[in-house]
């Protein structure tokens, strides 16, 4: 990758963590704005000692147009990798207004922070759940997208914000990079996924279960048609993740240099293409741990569906992407992360 400044909105968070570490150390400076609603200044520290460089960090809100507007001029970035935003489906139907502020109106002053300055290559943080309820698996990026909840919508309207910019200004470059379920942490065990109180997702749940903060696994319904009854995802590992999205600024640089101009936006998924049911993960957490993991059976969960995983193919043609990592090395590592935290009080 060749030298550039990137500004990580978000990026002490899980996958901006692990995504600035490896921007690092491809050589890039990564610049973290992040306002530490869920997530902790002590995550710059740790992805220092990982990448043996330190990111620079400006504590500050995407809402907050005075504080972008600094941000822009303190620094010279070449592009923006946009994590920042709220990520609880559930939390998002309780609490609309908040999710549509921070994840919409902190969006737009984001990308108008970035007009202003001139800094016009983004890559957007979605999500498979813009794949919406009606689609057949595996999704592939042209299929209609819809949305069953807020934050499903504000990815959907992200997504459609960044299409009009495009269409409007041609000197913008977009990736829409979509993720299926990331999971793992950074080899050493120093940085990983750190969720405020119960964990609502399989993988983080496991794992407080793995370690006795947590009695049991419920299994959300096993009478789906899938081949054990239990729900099926597409698990991609945060460092595979991480490089996809070092492979997307490349991309999108060499595209602009093809085409002496921005390269409108383009949806990518991300993710193994590879289905995994919630036994398979509760077997390969309990043989990364070393322990059973007792589990009930309950019913299924309001919302979800059977099976969602990608068609891995565009980002394997446009990225040259490939993952890595399967679900053992996943589970090993968010158990690495784990008895990290555990020990040293994260
Ligand atoms: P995360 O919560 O760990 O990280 C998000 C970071 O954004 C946090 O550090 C938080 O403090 C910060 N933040 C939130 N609102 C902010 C604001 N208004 N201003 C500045 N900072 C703010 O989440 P993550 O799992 O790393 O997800 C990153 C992005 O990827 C999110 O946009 C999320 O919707 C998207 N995504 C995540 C998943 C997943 O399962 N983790 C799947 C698909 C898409
Ligand atoms: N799941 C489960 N128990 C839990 C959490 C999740 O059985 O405590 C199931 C869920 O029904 C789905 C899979 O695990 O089939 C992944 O769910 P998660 O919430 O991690 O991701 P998402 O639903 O967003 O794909």
């Amino acid at each position: 990758m060749s030298k550039k400044k990137v500004l990580v909105t978000g990026g002490t968070g899980f996958i901006g963590s692990h995504t600035a570490a490896v921007l690092l150390d491809q050589g890039c400076d990564a610049v973290i704005f992040d306002n530490l609603s869920n997530s902790k200044i002590g995550v710059v520290d740790r992805i220092r000692r990982i990448a043996a460089r330190r990111p620079d960090f400006a504590m500050g809100d995407i809402r907050d147009k005075a504080a972008l507007s600094a941000l822009f001029r303190a620094h010279d970035f070449d592009a923006v990798i946009h994590f920042a935003g709220l990520k609880a489906v559930g939390e998002s139907v309780a609490k609309p207004l908040p999710y549509y502020e921070n994840n919409i109106t902190g969006s737009l002053a984001l990308y108008e922070a970035m007009g202003n300055a001139g800094v016009r290559t983004l890559i957007f943080s979605s999500s498979a759940t813009v794949y919406g309820p009606v689609n057949h698996v595996p999704y592939l990026e042209g299929m209609p997208l819809s949305a069953t909840n807020p934050y499903g919508w504000t990815k959907l309207m992200n997504e459609q914000i960044l299409r009009d910019l495009c269409a409007a200004d041609p000197s913008w470059s977009v990736a829409l990079l979509r993720y299926f379920n990331p999971g793992g942490a950074h080899r050493s065990g120093l940085i990983g996924e750190d969720p405020n109180g119960i964990p609502n997702n399989l993988l983080p749940y496991a794992a407080k279960v793995a370690a006795g903060e947590l009695e049991r696994i419920h299994i959300f319904g096993d009478d789906y048609d899938t081949p054990d009854g239990t729900g099926v995802r597409d698990y991609i590992h945060v460092m595979d993740l991480a490089r996809g999205h070092a492979l997307a600024l490349d991309w999108l640089a060499a595209k602009r240099r093809g085409a002496g101009a921005g390269s409108g936006a383009t949806a990518i998924n991300l993710g193994t293409g590879k289905g995994t049911s919630v036994r398979e993960i509760i077997a390969a957490f309990e043989a990364a741990c070393g322990k059973t993991l007792p589990a009930v059976v309950g019913p299924r969960r309001p919302g979800d569906l059977a099976a969602t995983y990608a068609d891995a193919g565009l980002a394997r043609e446009l990225l040259g992407f490939e993952t890595e990592y399967g679900i053992e090395d996943i589970c090993a590592d968010i158990w690495k992360w784990q008895q990290y935290a555990a020990e040293n009080g994260i």
